[in-house]
């Protein structure tokens, strides 16, 4: 029997990790959850699994839950998420939290001796070399929820990772893959919320629209796989079926395709070297008839290649690009600014900031802090 820990419960990946829980309801078991303000989605969760540790953002939900379920013991804040992943109780972190707030969860989990499946994406985009050391230090391992990372890691499975030439990570191109630049400029949130491949958060599924979110994922697999920069290329790939590859030194490339479920990422995570039955679709290759390839256009979607930029200059930009994204999503999503303002502010806010080596976690909070100052001081003069 697994137990597991799962932040960011409510959410998109978390409801999907519940989901394959309650599909091996004799190989799994969840210990604690942790979730942000939807409180209803808490509720129907416990309505489906007992667990008897539980964390929410707020402390006031904390302290009316804590009526409501006294068998449980309720924790709160970035605290409580800290609490969860640091105790003993456990065997892995399934961390799905949105943002930078995922990284402290990760290095308490590895630094309390726990592997981590590792749906955050913005914990190895802002403080990889930190998570590096971290994992070297207490022998630990993470495993990826994400679809590329799932695939380039199947990918590797019983390979040399010294015998790789090049991962190729695939793009769908999200919901603004066929406009023009002009285009782009008076998308709406609902145009960018609808994704053509994948259901996701909202938070995604604007990152994916303007490609941030596979800038991120180059920068995830430079740390997931220990691989230099120039050895990830990104690949377009409308179809989102082959979900990444790797090639070889003797060019032979090893692809994973499957049907986009995060299920199955998910499961496989948890469950890896061994596969299980998953109850979900076939892959009907002779349905989708043709599987269609290009290369990524940077100067329509310029925030992959400065993605690339901060990644190879590394110290804090990586951090300093994901707070001014944070900020600048989040303020397209309220409808603040603009959709290309995006990338005006994470562009700005990565050539205006001041390298530093970024060596402990203090420098991360730093470079973190900066670059949602940056941005929100941007948003603030737009309007
Ligand atoms: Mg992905």
């Amino acid at each position: 029997m697994k137990r597991l820990v799962i932040l960011g419960a409510s959410g998109s990946i978390g409801m999907q990790t519940i989901d394959v829980v309650l599909q091996h309801p004799s190989e799994f078991t969840i210990t604690a959850l942790g979730v942000g303000r939807n409180i209803e989605q808490l509720r129907n969760i416990l309505t489906q699994i007992d667990v008897k540790v539980v964390s929410v953002q707020r402390e006031e939900d904390a302290v009316q839950l804590a009526e409501l379920y006294p068998q449980i013991r309720f924790y709160h804040g970035e605290e409580g998420l800290i609490t969860l992943a640091s105790s003993r109780d456990y065997d892995i972190l399934v961390n799905a939290l949105v943002g930078f707030a995922g990284f402290m969860p990760t290095l308490a989990a590895i630094e309390s001796g726990h592997d981590v499946a590792l749906a955050n994406k913005e914990t190895l985009v802002c403080g990889g070399s930190l998570i590096e050391k971290a994992l070297d230090k207490y022998g630990r391992k993470l495993y990826p929820i994400d679809s590329e990372h799932s695939a380039v890691f199947q990918a590797m499975q019983g390979n040399d990772p010294e015998d790789v030439k090049r991962l190729i990570i695939t793009a769908s191109g999200g919901s603004f893959r066929n406009l023009t630049r002009e285009q782009l400029k008076d998308v709406t949130v609902e145009q960018a919320l609808a994704h053509p491949n994948w259901s996701m958060g909202a938070k995604i599924t604007i990152d994916s629209a303007d490609m941030m979110n596979k800038g991120f994922e180059v920068i995830e697999a430079h740390w997931l796989f220990r691989m230099p920069y120039e050895k990830i290329d990104v690949l377009m790939h409308p179809e989102s079926v082959i979900h990444s590859m790797v090639e070889y030194v003797d060019h032979s490339v090893m692809a994973q395709l499957g049907v986009p479920d995060m299920r199955l990422p998910i499961q496989y995570a948890l469950t890896v070297p061994k596969r299980w039955p998953l109850n979900e679709e076939s892959l009907d290759l002779a349905e989708i008839g043709a599987l269609h390839f290009s290369r990524p256009d940077t100067e329509r979607f310029p925030l992959l290649a400065l993605a690339y930029e901060a990644g190879r200059k590394g110290g804090n930009l990586c951090a300093v690009m994901n707070a001014a994204n944070e900020a600048a999503n989040l303020a397209f999503r309220e409808g603040r600014i603009p959709f290309l303002m995006i990338e005006e502010i994470v562009t700005g806010a990565v050539r205006e900031c001041r390298w530093d080596p970024m060596d402990t976690v203090e420098a991360l909070f730093e470079a973190d802090a900066w670059g949602t100052a940056y941005a929100q001081k941007k948003i603030e003069d737009y309007q």
